[in-house]
């Protein structure tokens, strides 16, 4: 096992990785910016390590820092959290040339997985539904208007190197083609510096399920279920469920089955998620991600399973704690992202936090590194905590729901809690009838 884990990360997940390393016993050290020096994971960890001014990519993002600050204090290993460095195999090849141990998959699996027309091509090699679309990257018209056509309208370009949902377009139909060829592919350029784009099948009302899985370092592979997290604004996730109100058993052991084989095969280690979106009782693979996620509490809360602690554990060499067969799935969970932003406009709302009152009682959980007091600073991102409630099965999670919403305080800034306490009383959540542009059509109704 490590002796000292560096964490090379901020927030409530710097704190997450905190808590579960005490845990075990292994010495922490955590890196931080100079505006993060206040912050809750710097007052609990053993020793903290300042890396730069405010900017990420002046601190969080510098790998010459963070390489010099685990050579200072003797880290054997770097646990990333989710964003930030995580998915970047460069990192986590340097890392293992200087004997520390990054707490993620090899810099290849990474590199696949980063690049989406070769995740699919791998994804589609080892058995996982793929959604139908080019086999990899489309230059010319005419060879995009064939494919279109053959898949049906509508389609969606996206870009290779694309994330958090940039650089797709979609086109209803032919006559749209072009320009959406074209615009994706500057857009990716611009963004992305690589303007390789591809084809699928645009589906028109999916839901987002993604399947938690893991490898033990051994050649074997297992899932945790699936989370179901199609209440999405601009493709980011607000609200999530373990399990997906919309799949049945058979069906949550079958794509878990593929999922798990898959990453055997492959030869992964660590944690990843493989993402899905579902509609009319298929599975569409669209993307794998190599980390933990910001929705793993949810997992947590309906297996009982620590999966930073499996995490440590696969990274040491020590395998899973649990086999497939282990693994249980135990009632509901519902995890709300509560960010610092205003609940209509979502627009960033940083400043001081006046007052701080979290819910408790049975099947809450609270994951944030904010206190009363504390300012949150301008140049993150906007989560300040994760509430997440458990019960025996769905309509008990919800009135749990609804009565941690009432207790939580945030004074001082806006927060997305009134956004969540609406949410909780509408009767398409009651019965968890949404796809991944519900949100987005509520939100402008209520405008
Ligand atoms: P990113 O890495 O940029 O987040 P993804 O491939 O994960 O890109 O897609 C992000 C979101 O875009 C999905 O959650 C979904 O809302 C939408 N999307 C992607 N592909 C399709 C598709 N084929 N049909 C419909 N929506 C899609």
């Amino acid at each position: 096992m490590f002796q000292k884990i560096l964490i090379a990360n901020r927030g409530e997940i710097a704190l997450r990785v905190l808590r579960a390393c005490k845990e075990l016993g292994i010495q922490t050290v955590v890196v931080h910016s100079t505006a993060d020096a206040d912050a809750m994971h710097v007052r609990l960890a053993d020793e903290s390590v300042c890396i730069g001014p405010p900017p990420s990519r002046d601190s969080y993002l510098n790998i010459h820092q963070i390489v010099a600050a685990c050579e200072i204090t003797g880290a054997d290993a770097v646990h990333p959290g989710y964003g930030f460095l995580s998915e970047n195999a460069k990192f986590a090849d340097i890392l293992v040339a200087h004997n520390i141990t990054f707490i993620g998959p090899s810099g290849d699996h990474i590199r696949i997985m980063g690049d989406k027309i070769e995740a699919k091509r791998t994804a589609k090699r080892l058995g996982i539904p793929v959604v139908p679309g080019s086999d990899g990257a489309v230059t010319d018209e005419k060879e995009a208007k064939r494919i279109a056509a053959e898949i049906g309208y509508p389609v969606i370009i996206k870009a290779s190197a694309g994330g958090g949902g940039r650089g797709m377009k979609v086109a209803l139909t032919e006559a749209d083609l072009d320009i959406a060829l074209q615009t994706a592919r500057s857009e990716a350029g611009a963004a992305f510096g690589d303007d390789a784009v591809y084809i699928e099948k645009y589906l028109q009302k999916p839901r987002h399920i993604e399947v938690q899985v893991f490898g033990d370092g051994f050649g074997r592979g297992v899932h945790f279920g699936e989370r179901d997290c199609s209440l999405q604004r601009r493709h980011q996730k607000v609200w999530e469920e373990a399990n997906s109100p919309a799949l049945n058993a058979e069906e949550r052991s079958r794509i878990g089955g593929i999922c798990a084989k898959a990453i055997a095969d492959l030869g992964y280690s660590g944690a990843g998620t493989i993402e899905f979106l579902y509609e009319n009782g298929e599975f569409y693979f669209i993307e794998m991600n190599t980390r933990l996620q910001v929705e793993h509490p949810v997992t947590e809360a309906i297996t009982g399973i620590d999966l930073v602690h499996e995490q440590i554990r696969v990274a040491s060499g020590g395998g899973l704690s649990v086999r497939q067969e282990d693994i249980k799935f135990n009632g509901h969970a519902i995890e709300c992202r509560i960010n610092a932003e205003d609940p209509r406009t979502f627009t960033p709302s940083p400043g001081t936090i006046t007052h701080f009152h979290t819910p408790g009682g049975l099947g809450i959980r609270v994951d944030s590194g904010v206190y009363s007091g504390y300012k949150i600073p301008p140049y993150y991102d906007s989560l300040i905590g994760k509430l997440i409630v458990h019960g025996r099965n769905r309509v008990e999670c919800m009135m749990r729901l609804r009565r941690a919403l009432d207790e939580f305080v945030v004074d001082g800034i806006k927060t997305t809690l009134p956004l969540f306490r609406d949410l909780v009383g509408n009767a398409d959540i009651a019965n968890g009838d949404y796809d991944i542009h519900w949100l987005e059509k509520y939100l402008a109704k209520e405008e």
